[in-house]
């Protein structure tokens, strides 16, 4: 269980209770003032200086850096945090949120200046709940005052989408707004997301998902398909048994490789459960 399920989740996974998608949590005002502080500022930032940022922090000491880095992860995990949530968890955490409306992606706007990359989700932020949000959004993507881009999705029609991002290879993540309110589901992908950039610098800004996958050798025939799914480099091949093997230390959880697999070869078993896995966040 990662910090999130013992401080706000009793030990169980934090993010499958029902209280963190709640009404209550989002009419604080603090949090609903973040939230809107959070698109006007992202929204309008370049993500190249993103990444110059922390080329810089690499010119420095290492012990400097390392310092720096866990201080802000500790504010992050406070305001901002994420973790990764595989398809079958993520089907109970549509299943809780309120409303689930489909928005543009932040981080490809900042990366590629792209507005229409809908690859992310709104949790509880509906039109009617949110307008203050709805229209910091409009204002940042420069949609004008259309709002077709905030549509509301049924459960069932979220985790269809869900589905084929999965087959992309795109990994899920939530994401809270002043911890432990989730607000919001990304789809990820190695080479426009931001967290997912500042893992490669060693800065966490999202947990591994509750679970680490594992291949079952004798199913296994050795095609390598799932190979390029796996955005972690948790992905091996043993060129004396011609198996393909899931290295548990790299492996985030996220399941994706499982989507390209034809023979069912490849399982998630929980993180708590795994010898090696189990204290890696
Ligand atoms: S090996 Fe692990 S990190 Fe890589 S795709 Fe599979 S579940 Fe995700
Ligand atoms: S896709 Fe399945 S069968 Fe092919 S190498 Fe990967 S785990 Fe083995």
């Amino acid at each position: 269980m990662c910090q999130f399920c013992h401080q706000h989740g009793d030990g169980k996974k934090w993010y499958l209770k029902a209280e963190h998608y709640s009404e209550e949590l989002l009419d604080n005002l603090e949090r609903r003032h973040y939230l809107q502080e959070f698109l006007q500022k992202y929204g309008q930032a370049d993500g190249a200086k993103f990444e110059q940022n922390f080329q810089k922090a690499l010119q420095g000491p290492a012990w400097l850096r390392q310092l720096i880095f866990r201080f802000q992860e500790r504010r992050q995990r406070r305001d901002h945090f994420g973790q990764v949530v595989p398809l079958e968890d993520l089907e109970k955490v549509l299943g809780l949120a309120r409303s689930i409306v489909r928005i543009p992606c932040i981080c490809r706007k900042m990366n590629k200046g792209r507005t229409d990359a809908e690859y992310c989700f709104g949790l509880g932020l509906d039109a009617e709940k949110m307008l203050d949000f709805k229209d910091a959004f409009l204002e940042t993507f420069r949609l004008g005052p259309d709002d077709a881009h905030f549509d509301r999705l049924s459960t069932a029609e979220a985790l269809d989408l869900h589905r084929r991002f999965e087959k992309q290879g795109l990994i899920h993540t939530i994401w809270t707004f002043k911890t432990p309110f989730i607000g919001g589901l990304c789809n990820c992908d190695r080479a426009d997301c931001l967290a997912m950039l500042s893992y490669r610098y060693n800065f966490h800004a999202f947990f591994r998902a509750e679970f680490v996958a594992e291949v079952n050798v004798d199913a296994c025939t050795g095609c390598r398909e799932c190979h390029a799914q796996c955005q972690f480099g948790a992905i091996g091949f043993s060129v004396m048994d011609r198996k393909t093997f899931i290295d548990p230390i790299r492996c985030y959880g996220c399941g994706i490789c499982r989507s390209a697999c034809e023979m069912d070869a490849i399982h998630l078993t929980p993180r708590s459960e795994h010898p090696l896995a189990h204290n890696l966040w």
